[in-house]
């Protein structure tokens, strides 16, 4: 709910914004990165180190949105479900 405010809300400022600074107001990552990212870890979970569908896996942020982290492609890993699960529940 809260995400897609701000998903919503970066999109009414777009037109402001250039790349860069539009996604440091966001918290989610975009689908283009996250693939990147995806690509980047050869298929594999940043954690666990096995190999998952892009479907099955979810976009982090190695430094936590809510310390400051941004969201950008260098802060950003792939977890595969348990792992994220297990993240967010550390
Ligand atoms: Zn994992």
């Amino acid at each position: 709910m809260g995400d897609e405010d701000v998903t919503k809300k970066s999109g009414i400022y777009e037109y402001l914004l250039t790349g860069e600074e539009k996604k440091l107001s966001i918290r989610e990552f975009d689908r283009r990165d996250a693939l990147a990212t995806y690509e980047k870890q050869g298929h594999k979970c940043a954690i666990c180190g096995e190999e998952f569908e892009f479907e099955q896996m979810h976009a982090d942020h190695i430094m936590p949105w809510s310390k400051g982290g941004k969201t950008t492609p260098d802060n950003c890993q792939m977890l595969c479900r348990d792992c994220n699960l297990k993240k967010g529940a550390q």
